[in-house]
C-alpha cells in the first residue's frame, strides 16, 4: 500500500539536526543563495544594483566598490537589523513552517530559547512576507467561495435568568468578523477579513477573473455574485456536494484555520486575524511540497519582502504607547 505523502521520507529533507550541525556559515550561506538567488549567492548592492561587493568577512557585512553603501544579507528586507542568529532564524523558519496549523509565539520561544517578544514578532514577520506571495495574483476557472466567523465571543451569564439572547447586535462585542476564502480548483487560496460577508464582494470582484465559476453555499450573501459570474449554489441543509457543487476545499482551509486559532493562538485579535487567514491559506496551498522546499520558499519570500511598517521596532513602539 502507498503510503501519504507527508510520512514518506521525500517530505522529510529537512530538520533542526541538520540546521544545527550545518553551523552559523551555512546557515548565512543559505541566506545569500536565497536573497541573491539570480547571481547563486554573489551580493549584489541594493543601492546601486553592482555586483561584485567586497565582503567584510568578519562582520557579515559588504562593501559596495561602486559606491561604497555598506550593506548585510539581510539589510532592507523584512529581517533587516535582526537579533537572531542565522541558525536560530532558519530553525524557527522550519519550526513555524513543519507545524502544520502554525505554531504558537510562546512555543516557539520555548523551543528556541528567546525572548516571547522576539518570536512574537518573528511570526508575524513571517505571516506578513507568506501572504505576499499571493498579493497580486489573480484566480480563474472554479473557485469556491465561503465565509467562517471568529471571535466576538460573549460568555453566557452564570445564571439562566440573567442571560442575555446573544444573537442581538446590542448584547454583541462588536468585535466578531467573518474571514472569506476564495479558493481556485488546482490553485491558490485568498482571503480576507471583514465584518460581514456582503462587505467581501467587492474583494471577490477584484481577484476573481470574469468568465470563472463560483461555487458557494446558499447564503444571500452571494446572490449578487450572479451578475457578474457563472455561479452553482450548494444548500447544504441538503447536500455538502450535488453535482461538482461543494465548497469542501474552502471548507478544508478553514477547517485548517479553526484548528490554527482554536489549537494554537488560543485567542486572536481581529486586527491581526487577516494574517492567521493568509498564514492557514500558504500552508494550505503548499501541502504538498517537502519541508525543506517550504523553509527555502518562506525564506525567500522574506529576503524578497521590504522592511515592515507594521511590526519593525513593534515592542519600542509599544512601550511609548
Ligand atoms: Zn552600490
Amino acid at each position: 500500500m502507498a503510503i501519504h505523502f507527508l510520512l514518506s521520507s521525500k517530505a522529510k529533507t529537512l530538520s533542526l539536526k541538520a540546521i544545527y550541525a550545518g553551523g552559523e556559515d551555512k546557515a548565512y550561506g543559505t541566506f545569500c543563495k536565497l536573497r541573491w538567488a539570480d547571481t547563486d549567492g554573489e551580493a549584489v548592492c541594493p543601492r546601486c544594483g553592482t555586483l561584485g561587493a567586497y565582503a567584510m568577512k568578519t562582520r557579515r557585512r559588504f562593501k559596495c566598490s561602486a559606491c561604497s553603501h555598506q550593506f548585510s544579507v539581510t539589510s532592507g528586507t523584512i529581517f533587516a537589523n535582526r537579533k537572531m542568529s542565522f541558525t536560530d532564524l532558519l530553525a524557527a523558519i522550519c519550526i513555524v513552517t513543519n507545524g502544520a496549523k502554525g505554531v504558537s509565539a510562546l512555543q516557539l520561544s520555548r523551543d528556541l530559547g528567546c525572548n516571547f517578544k522576539t518570536a512574537w514578532v518573528f511570526s508575524h514577520k513571517l505571516r506578513e512576507a507568506m501572504a505576499a506571495e499571493t498579493k497580486s495574483h489573480n484566480l480563474e476557472g472554479d473557485i469556491e467561495i465561503d465565509g467562517c466567523y471568529f471571535g466576538g465571543h460573549v460568555r453566557p451569564e452564570n445564571r439562566k435568568e440573567d442571560r442575555k439572547d446573544r444573537r442581538l447586535a446590542e448584547h454583541q462585542t462588536g468585535k466578531r468578523r467573518v474571514v472569506v476564502a476564495m479558493r481556485q480548483r488546482r490553485g491558490r487560496t485568498l482571503t480576507g477579513v471583514f465584518k460581514s460577508e456582503d462587505d467581501s464582494v467587492g474583494m471577490i470582484q477584484e481577484r476573481v477573473r470574469a468568465g470563472s465559476l463560483i461555487l458557494a453555499d446558499e447564503a444571500a450573501s452571494w446572490d449578487v455574485l450572479h451578475g457578474w459570474y457563472t455561479a452553482k449554489r450548494i444548500n447544504h441543509s441538503l447536500a455538502f456536494s450535488d453535482d461538482g457543487a461543494c465548497t469542501n476545499q474552502a471548507e478544508s482551509f478553514f477547517s485548517r484555520l479553526r484548528r490554527m486559532v482554536g489549537g494554537q493562538h488560543h485567542k486572536v485579535s481581529g486586527q491581526y486575524l487577516h494574517q492567521y487567514a493568509a498564514h492557514a491559506a500558504w500552508l494550505e496551498d503548499h501541502r504538498r511540497e517537502d519541508n525543506g522546499m517550504l523553509v527555502r520558499r518562506a525564506l525567500g519570500l522574506s529576503l524578497s519582502h521590504p522592511v515592515s511598517r507594521q511590526w519593525k521596532g513593534y515592542w519600542q513602539r509599544a512601550q511609548l504607547m
